[in-house]
């Protein structure tokens, strides 16, 4: 995988005491730093720009975050929901899925920002562990940035894992696209850390998750770091139907299953394509020539757009039939689906998202 290098950095005042300074100033010598006394103000010349979300990936902003850290993963309305909790250490991506929420997510704070103040992180993060040490808490840091893809630059990882590692009430799962693992493979994560893989046979790579890793980089990674003692995880999602696709993921499974110790696999999640009309407006602008904007979809009661029920249905039993054959006691579970998908593919919904948050916790 090609590592992203970002074209400057440009840091608010006030973050220059950040151990993620620091990492940014030793791994980019190379780097012009500029320093602003508000990153919002300083952002102004991407909205200038033809492609205004691409060019918001260049530049590298380092800044304090000034509201909460730890918050419930927002899901989608009437669907089931997996008790997931995010951690945001940093804002948009420097990877470029065409498929990708974020462009509308984060349209009008498109900036690709890291979070300079790591102790507060720690400090909330802590406070609520605590307070609920009886909860069993699955936390992810991938909702609106990339886990590790920033990861050889700002080593936030490095600067949270061990805190993390400590805990006995949570699963910090690490999501990610990339490869950028070298710097987790020396750290002891005790049995508390997932990294978790989004999964796409290579041709649904190639043409739509632009500078990701292979999927032959993915597994390579996967491998290295259940080797250093990481828990994984797999995410098939966005799963997208084209003719032949049975084939491609069925081979991605198969090889999957036999780079790394299903056995010790924490879970997997099933996901189909989703989008909004807004989505596919800016995915049009942006990536014309996208496979994804061709294919038939149904608005959602959330809003969502989403491949027909009974498609959707006969592509999770498909894959879960795989992957029961291939690995008999993964947990798998779906992602921003309905009861009635749920009970159409596995027989049965969870009863109530606490459920299903617990059927994720380990066993040990
Ligand atoms: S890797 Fe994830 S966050 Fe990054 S562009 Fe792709 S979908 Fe978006």
């Amino acid at each position: 995988m090609k590592i992203f290098q970002p074209e400057q950095v440009i840091v608010e005042r006030g973050s220059e005491g950040s151990p993620i300074y620091d990492n940014l100033r030793r791994t980019l010598p190379q780097l012009p730093f500029h320093f602003v006394d508000d990153v919002a103000a300083a952002n102004g010349g991407a909205s200038a720009a033809r492609d205004p979300f691409g060019s918001a990936k260049k530049k590298l902003y380092l800044a304090k975050h000034k509201g909460e850290f730890l918050k419930k993963c927002p899901g989608s309305e009437g669907q089931v929901c997996c008790n997931y909790f995010v951690i945001n250490f940093a804002s948009n991506c420097p990877m470029d899925c065409s498929y990708c929420y974020l462009q509308e997510y984060l349209a009008d704070n498109s900036a690709l920002k890291v979070f300079s103040n790591v102790g507060d992180l720690i400090d909330e993060a802590d406070a609520t562990l605590k307070k609920h040490r009886g909860v069993f808490f699955r936390i992810g840091t991938g909702e609106i940035t990339d886990s590790l893809a920033l990861e050889p630059y700002t080593g936030m990882v490095r600067e949270i894992l061990p805190y993390f590692a400590e805990q006995p009430n949570v699963l910090l799962e690490l999501k990610t696209k990339s490869d950028c693992v070298d710097s987790l493979l020396d750290l002891d994560p005790k049995g508390r850390v997932v990294v978790g893989w989004s999964m796409n046979p290579q041709r649904v790579i190639d043409a739509d998750e632009h500078a990701t890793a292979s999927l032959a980089e993915r597994l390579n990674a996967a491998r290295r770091v259940q080797a250093a003692g990481y828990r994984l995880g797999f995410h098939f999602d966005p799963m997208i139907e084209y003719p032949g696709w049975e084939a491609d993921y069925h081979a991605m499974l198969e090889e999957t299953f036999a780079t790394i110790d299903w056995r010790k696999l924490s879970w997997v999640s099933l996901g189909v394509l989703r989008d909004t009309p807004g989505l596919k407006r800016t995915m049009r602008e942006r990536f014309p020539r996208s496979q994804l904007l061709t294919g038939e979809q149904v608005l959602c009661p959330d809003g969502k757009l989403r491949y027909y029920q009974p498609l959707r249905i006969q592509m999770y039993r498909q894959m879960v039939s795989w992957i029961r054959r291939a690995g008999p006691t993964v947990k798998v579970y779906l992602c921003m689906e309905s009861r009635e998908v749920w009970e159409q593919v596995f027989g049965y919904a969870p009863s109530c998202e606490k459920e299903l948050g617990n059927q994720m916790a380990p066993a040990s």
